[in-house]
């Protein structure tokens, strides 16, 4: 990804999806590979080393989620996985399982842009190790542990700051519950009411509107994600 366009890797079985996403990409100037099988996936990455994988988690030869540890295996891909309406228990174990995120089908090209670019910039900031991050009012100096709103420091207590410091280590993706539960309690069966309880103070600090949150958003039924 430097300089020239980056590459994306469709695997998809159906051709008319896969139809449309080459179209979509291509006519916003992404190179792209294609894949119907699993098999055909990992070949077509050790080939290309393209910089982010657009992921059907139906597909005919492999599971889905079995093929995303595949994929982690090979290298830091970014994933982006497509998955049915209504099965929030399939995303959050892909997201679990090493997927950068998710779009729901049928999605709008605007989306699915939008999860791309996010999950591209996510990667390149994890190698660039970025540590201070600023949108709109809103920073968090990480090698500081200093938030500010505005000119306004923000006290944080360490669970509230930890849960910000684990979004920001991840901006643009969206955190499972069970991965915030995991870094931050330590401890994944912890009762994700105590998470909830923890974003809503957090809100009430960092948000101008804590009832319309801007910065830290909600993915009904998976996690949370800064934006
Ligand atoms: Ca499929």
């Amino acid at each position: 990804m430097t300089g020239d366009a980056a590459s994306i890797l469709i695997v998809e079985d159906e051709p008319p999806i896969r139809r449309l996403l080459r179209t979509t990409l291509v006519a916003h100037d992404y190179r792209v590979h294609e894949a119907a099988t699993g098999a055909e996936a990992l070949s077509a990455l050790r080939h290309h080393r393209p910089d982010l994988v657009l992921l059907d988690l139906g597909l005919p030869d492999v599971d889905g989620l079995a093929l995303i540890g595949r994929i982690r295996e090979l290298g830091p891909f970014p994933i982006v996985v497509l998955s049915s309406r209504g099965d929030e228990g399939a995303k959050v174990t892909a997201l679990d399982t090493g997927a950068d995120d998710y779009v729901t089908k049928p999605f709008g090209a605007d989306e699915l842009l939008a999860r791309i670019r996010a999950a591209l910039r996510h990667r390149l900031q994890q190698q660039g190790a970025e540590r201070v991050f600023t949108s709109d009012d809103l920073s968090v100096d990480l090698m500081r542990r200093l938030v500010k709103r505005g000119a306004e420091d923000v006290k944080l207590s360490p669970k509230e700051y930890d849960i910000l410091e684990q979004l920001v280590i991840h901006a643009g993706k969206v955190l499972t519950h069970k991965h915030l539960l995991r870094e931050v309690w330590r401890d994944e069966s912890v009762d994700p009411q105590y998470l909830r309880v923890y974003v809503r103070q957090l809100r009430q600090k960092i948000e101008s509107d804590p009832a319309a949150p801007r910065h830290v958003l909600t993915e009904p039924g998976v996690g949370y994600r800064l934006v």
